[in-house]
């Protein structure tokens, strides 16, 4: 039994996954207290375990190739790139170019067919998987907020947080100026059953909580649902603002988001095919120019 609620942990232990799951089943907060119960059993890593601590990680695809089954066409057909640590790097690329396949072999729920990817140095595998899923933090496209306090919502996957780490995730995510609307502040139900929060402000709520783990590489995949200029604005404060310290790579489907990353990297059918800044991308890159240039990067809601 406890190697299956192992098994389980580690099955949903991806934050990310975990809140969409918790979403799909609209359980909110009972499945937190399930994920509790399994947890206080003898041996269990604990949620506080899953907070990290330590240096932003490098990261390297060193011509990885990879498949999601033996039947299944090649996803990714020699993927080689660096993100340095610290900094916010972004990536972009037409849907299905393998954007979203590099987050899954970052968090290790496949490993690659050939090719090496290392995290610090580190070759991925050699990782302790508890030590990996501490390490890194994701935030989902339209991250859900689940029915229950806003700081339930935060503190959920880092019980152990402080007043203080709370107060400081939010001022980092810009959000005291929510928490100051908000008719009972961090105590107010939100969700579906409580306060409706708008698209901007449900990412932050969701880069907040995956703060309070202390995440060395943040993995963020940016909702794709249009955002007014302020609150477009405030994310690409924020996600500057977590790349003073933290490894920021996300998946970018704003303008904004690309023209402040210190490098971006253009994918197409598998293979990284240019990397630079945005003006260099501009200047060499064919595909490039047209996503800047089309509607597959967003520009704010006038
Ligand atoms: P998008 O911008 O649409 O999310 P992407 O660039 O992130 O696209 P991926 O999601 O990495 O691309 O998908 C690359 C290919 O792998 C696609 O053909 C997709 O159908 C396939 N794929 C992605 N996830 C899985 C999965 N879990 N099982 C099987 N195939 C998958």
């Amino acid at each position: 039994l406890i190697a299956f609620l192992l098994y389980l942990f580690y099955l949903v232990a991806p934050i990310g996954q975990l809140v969409q799951s918790f979403t799909q089943l609209q359980n909110g907060l009972a499945a937190i207290t399930r994920i509790r119960e399994i947890e206080e059993l003898p041996g269990e890593p604990t949620v506080a375990a899953l907070r990290a601590d330590g240096p932003p990680i490098g990261v390297t695809f060193d011509d990885v190739v990879f498949r999601y089954g033996d039947d299944r066409p090649i996803v990714h057909d020699g993927v080689s790139f660096e993100v340095r640590a610290g900094g916010l790097s972004a990536l972009v690329g037409p849907s299905g170019a393998g954007k979203s396949t590099v987050f899954a072999l970052l968090e290790r729920f496949y490993s690659p067919l050939s090719g090496n990817i290392t995290m610090s140095g580190r070759d991925i595998r050699d990782w302790d998987l508890a030590e990996l899923r501490a390490a890194v933090g994701y935030v989902e496209q339209d991250a859900p907020v689940l029915d229950g306090t806003l700081r339930e919502n935060l503190t959920f996957a880092a019980p152990d947080a402080t007043e203080a780490e709370v107060r400081h995730s939010l001022a980092r995510t810009k959000l005291d100026d929510l928490v100051a609307r908000l008719p009972e502040g961090l105590e107010t139900q939100v969700g579906h059953r409580g306060v409706l929060l708008s698209g901007g402000e449900r990412q932050r709520v969701a880069i907040a909580r995956a703060l309070l783990r202390r995440p060395r590489l943040l993995l963020l995949d940016e909702a794709t649902s249009q955002l007014d200029a302020v609150n477009e604005l405030r994310l690409r404060e924020v996600i500057a603002e977590v790349a003073t310290d933290t490894t920021v790579l996300v998946i970018a489907h704003r303008l904004s988001t690309v023209t402040g990353a210190d490098r971006i990297i253009v994918m197409e059918s598998g293979r990284v095919r240019a990397t630079g800044t945005h003006a260099e991308l501009l200047a060499d890159d064919d595909l490039y120019r047209e996503l800047a240039t089309t509607q597959f990067l967003a520009t704010a809601t006038p």
